[in-house]
């Protein structure tokens, strides 16, 4: 087929039998995972709409014994380099201990998604796993995780991604619909709202949200407004909105809430996943198969005046969760921003959550400033289990994207799932707060405070120096108690600190 613009290197195209129902099946294969495979069809004049139905089968594996021993892998990489591994050794504890974890990986998933690009190459949105429902676009409609566009005629693209392929075999069915524009059709209309850019509350203060949640435009659970309804029970100042790979959700931001909504993405590829925070539109998140690496994307972030978290880093990965494990090693930390040390509920995700400490640990000891956020990868709002989930706090000259954003940045931040801790330290009669930087003009003591609040239970507090253990002391139950001690910092020290429950030495 000569002549075709936009279609290159693997891309098969595909020609309509009638003249607007299109349908292409095909077999996958395991060694088929991780792949993309790119479908053209040309889009005449006069379309008003674009409908794509996506299935495949199987969608698990059935096989018992399979899944195990897919699993049991999985948990094995899961505890490599984790210090209590010899505890963990046989298979019946290794799942034992991984078991919170993996109770919703058995059985294990195959995982396709398709992504759709206009004429023009721009992305328009992307169908996940969880939808049945045919997509729908036109100028005025779009389905949850498309964007309303105008159909323009020529070369559009609908992209597989082989996330997971679990079985022996998986058959796919894709089936594109052409619908003529028909004058005085009506479809729902998508309204749209801009997103309020003043700030949400005026005063200076900790603010408490969750960074990393799904809505239905991806794999969440929820619509927009019930994760308003739920964020707001939660008693959160702010969350980002973090759906894998596409930004549709950000049109129906509304205009005023009590609530922020930072506009984000989780950029899920297939070696790593990460959240985009604070960024206006779309980013590219495909790394090797275009050419472009990891940093190019981060890059790409900060034009956008975005940050960058790593999330969820040690996360168990393939085949039980595919690609969650941060494998792109050719990161240049130096541009990361941000970096989820606490993952989920601490007693479930100790082993993960030990891991990205350590990394946090590495990265600063380097002297890098990288900051430690939590995450509770949140995509069902109504899910009764918030005892022990983390939130994260940012201190804010306002309630705004911005701010935050700005607080972020500065490492203002702490995270909690309970009692709250504000470390400051004065020096040469100036005040500061976690995550400034004190210049060192002569070597003189510095004197640092902890203020701890609600504290439930008699606790032990750390303070890590340079990745070291500095201080330990217990603290007693109670609203509200202060520690104080000073020290001769060497050039490029930095302190955190830590509390942990007595008994069960869980991070709070
Ligand atoms: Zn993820
Ligand atoms: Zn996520």
């Amino acid at each position: 087929m000569g002549g075709v613009r936009g279609a290159k290197g693997l891309e098969i195209i595909m020609k309509f039998q009638e003249r607007s129902f299109l349908v292409k099946e095909g077999y996958l294969r395991r060694g088929d995972q991780k792949r993309f495979y790119p479908f053209v069809f040309e889009v005449p004049e006069g379309i008003g709409e674009i409908r794509v139905k996506f299935s495949y089968s199987p969608r698990i594996l059935k096989n018992k014994e399979k899944n195990y021993q897919m699993i049991g892998g999985a948990i094995e990489e899961y505890v490599k380099d984790y210090p209590q591994k010899e505890k963990v050794s046989t298979f019946l504890t290794l799942i034992k201990n991984a078991y919170p974890l993996i109770k919703n990986a058995y059985p294990l998933r195959n995982l396709l998604n398709l992504s759709l690009y206009d004429a023009k190459g721009s992305f328009v949105g992307r169908w996940d796993q969880n939808s049945e429902r045919p997509v729908r676009v036109s100028s005025t409609y779009s389905s949850p995780g498309f964007t309303s566009c105008k159909i323009i005629p020529g070369f559009w693209k609908v992209e597989m991604e082989t996330h997971a392929i679990v079985t022996e075999e998986c058959k796919y069915r894709l089936e594109i619909s052409l619908i003529q524009r028909t004058n005085g059709e009506n479809f729902s209309p998508f309204k749209k709202k801009l997103i309020n850019p003043s700030s949400y509350r005026d005063n200076k203060g900790w603010y408490k949200g969750e960074l990393h949640v799904h809505s239905n435009h991806s794999d969440g659970k929820n619509t927009l407004p019930e994760i308003i309804e739920g964020t707001k029970r939660e008693g959160l100042d702010f969350i980002a909105l973090t759906d894998h790979n596409t930004v549709s959700g950000f049109s129906s931001i509304p205009m005023r809430e009590d609530l922020l909504i930072i506009r984000g993405m989780e950029l899920t590829t297939y070696y790593g996943h990460a959240l985009a925070l604070g960024i206006t539109s779309f980013i590219d998140w495909h790394s090797k198969e275009r050419m472009r690496n990891i940093n190019d994307i981060i890059d790409e972030v900060h034009l956008q005046k975005g940050l960058f978290a790593i999330a969820h880093p040690f996360c168990i990965g393939d085949p039980v969760c595919s690609g969650c494990t941060w494998k792109l090693g050719n990161i240049d930390y130096q541009k990361v921003d941000l970096i989820e040390v606490w993952a989920g509920c601490w007693k479930n995700r100790k082993i993960e959550n030990y891991k990205s400490f350590r990394l946090w640990d590495k990265l600063l000891n380097q002297g890098l400033k990288v900051v430690g956020i939590s995450g509770r990868d949140w995509h069902d709002v109504n899910e009764r289990k918030s005892d022990g989930i983390p939130k994260t706090f940012v201190y804010a000259d306002s309630l705004s994207e911005d701010e935050i954003l700005k607080g972020l940045r500065k490492g203002q931040v702490f995270v909690s799932s309970g009692p709250q801790l504000f470390f400051s330290a004065e020096y040469e009669d100036k005040r500061y707060i976690c995550g400034d930087e004190i210049k060192l003009l002569e070597r003189k003591h510095v004197s640092f405070q902890i203020q701890v609040e609600n504290l439930k239970e008699l606790c032990q507090l750390q303070v890590i120096k340079n990745g070291l253990r500095f201080l330990s002391r217990f603290l007693k139950e109670g609203k509200s108690q202060r520690i104080e001690f000073s020290d001769l910092p060497e050039e490029e020290s930095w302190y955190r600190c830590e509390i942990y429950t007595k008994e069960d030495k869980e991070l709070l």
